[in-house]
């Protein structure tokens, strides 16, 4: 009826609220927008569940490793405000001032199954961390060369003298280079996954600081040298012997 009805051009141009919405906000944005913390890597605690270590990855859509939720902005408000669909929708328009044509029609009715959403997100999941793990151990690999040349190059002469700052540094970082590349190809699918989710931020900051791009941000050696300190006070020897565990 809508379709035939051309004397309100306005309302022709407008989308209806589903399509408004979906394409106007990320599941990320209206989360945010309602309260959720989300950090750095697209985590955050799950609202959905009793969660206190994040495992909700939100973009897009959202899914949580923990509960598996999953869904887009409208599917997040719905179950986050006990609302219906289109009342979410609706929610979503006017909280972030969407223009939609109130009397449109969606193609939502569609019907898509739990188990088709489930299927979609491991997918996106699979497809993301396929992605992810070639380039990181592209990158490892890059820089396991460049830190055995660079301790090979500020290795010092004198076996008795302290080891230069160069040589520790490019020595630590090679170290947890082979911890990452061991993990990579050797660890079970799902620790590579844990790793892509909780230490993909770790990875790409080692890669930076091997290539000289530092970010000013507090490093995780600084963590380290503050973990360090403890542990050196509590038992005045050595530091510990895995770092990488130590910085966590
Ligand atoms: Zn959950």
């Amino acid at each position: 009826m809508g379709f035939l009805n051309h004397k309100n051009n306005r309302e022709h141009i407008l989308p209806d609220v589903f399509t408004a919405v979906k394409h106007g906000v990320t599941a990320r944005q209206v989360a945010e927008m309602y309260g959720i913390e989300v950090n750095s890597h697209g985590m955050a605690c799950c609202p959905f569940h009793d969660d206190t270590h994040p495992s909700m990855k939100l973009d897009e859509r959202y899914y949580c490793f923990g509960c598996h939720a999953s869904g887009d902005a409208i599917d997040f408000v719905s179950d986050l405000f006990r609302i219906g669909k289109r009342e979410a929708a609706v929610k979503i328009a006017e909280d972030f001032h969407i223009p939609y044509d109130p009397k449109g029609h969606s193609g939502r009715g569609q019907p898509v199954t739990l188990e088709q959403k489930k299927e979609w997100e491991m997918r996106q999941l699979q497809k993301g961390f396929r992605e992810w793990r070639g380039k990181a151990l592209s990158d490892l690999n890059g820089d396991y060369r460049i830190l055995t040349e660079r301790t090979t190059r500020f290795e010092p002469a004198d076996r008795n003298a302290p080891f230069p700052k160069p040589f520790v540094q490019a020595h630590n970082d090679r170290m947890l280079v082979e911890f990452y590349i061991g993990l990579l190809e050797t660890a079970s699918q799902e620790m590579q996954i844990h790793l892509y989710l909780y230490d993909e931020g770790t990875i790409a900051a080692l890669h930076d600081r091997v290539n000289g791009r530092e970010k000013p941000r507090a490093s995780v050696w600084e963590k380290l040298e503050a973990k360090k300190q403890l542990v050196h006070n509590r038992h005045t020897e050595a530091p510990p012997a895995n770092p990488q565990r130590a910085a966590i």
